[in-house]
């Protein structure tokens, strides 16, 4: 579905990325953990076309969703707009299969009665649960997210991590960037261990998560 090989990326003369390979199957769960500053949003950054690399392939079948840490959402949209624009603009989609499932998607994330909300009168999570639904529109065959939860409080973080549990149990094949460490031992198939643009461990949750690599354990440490 996704694979990455001999990706590399520089940042004047910063190498953020050094040679990433990776695969991801299809209905699979990719958790990429790691410090602040060693890589992760570059990757997915490079693995969705935001950025360019300097090195290496990148290959997926079909479209991809994106869901930032900040929503992201069109501040001047409706939560409908929001979410039915690109399906009908960029996909060139029915207007009326286009909201027929956008509704349901609304539906879905519990949201319904906010269609004709602005973004600025939702919460964090609901503006969160939005942009899910607006990746979700555009039938992706894959969704990469970089730290949905982390500019939510904490009693809003759950809703969020259910969303995305909803989704793998539906096998959704995503990629998520994601400080949230019971949550990716739980959700992902396969962890990928970031540190200083490398990945520095690879594999099931238990053996990242039972390694004895010390700068995983530091790491894990320090989120006490
Ligand atoms: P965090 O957990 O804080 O989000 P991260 O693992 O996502 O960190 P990146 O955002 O990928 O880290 O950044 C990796 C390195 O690349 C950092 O040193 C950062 O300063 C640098 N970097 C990222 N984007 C740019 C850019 N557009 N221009 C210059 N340097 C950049
Ligand atoms: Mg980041």
């Amino acid at each position: 579905m996704l694979e990455i090989r001999g990706l590399k990326k520089s940042f004047d003369g910063l190498e953020v990325l050094k040679d990433i390979s990776l695969q991801v199957r299809q209905g699979e769960v990719l958790g990429i953990i790691g410090p602040s500053g060693s890589g992760k949003s570059t990757l997915l950054r490079c693995a969705t076309g935001l950025e360019t690399p300097d090195g290496g392939e990148i290959r997926y079948e079909g479209t991809f969703g994106l869901v930032f840490q900040n929503f992201n959402l069109f501040p001047h949209y409706s939560v409908m707009k929001n979410i039915t624009d690109a399906p009908i603009k960029v996909q060139k989609r029915s207007r009326e299969e286009v909201f027929a499932e956008a509704r349901a998607l609304l539906a879905k994330m519990g949201l319904s009665d906010k269609e004709d909300a602005y973004p600025y009168q939702l919460s964090g999570g609901q503006q969160q649960r939005i942009s899910i639904a607006r990746a979700l529109a555009m039938n992706p065959d894959i969704l990469f997210f970089d730290e949905p939860t982390s500019a939510l409080d904490p009693e809003l973080t759950g809703e969020i991590l259910k969303v995305i549990r909803d989704l793998a149990a539906e096998h959704m094949t995503m990629v998520i960037v994601t400080h949230e460490m019971n949550f990716a031992r739980n959700v992902a198939d396969q962890i990928i261990f970031m540190d200083k643009g490398v990945i520095a461990q690879q594999g099931t949750p238990e053996e990242v998560f039972g390694s004895s690599n010390e700068r995983m354990k530091e790491f894990l440490g320090k989120l006490g």
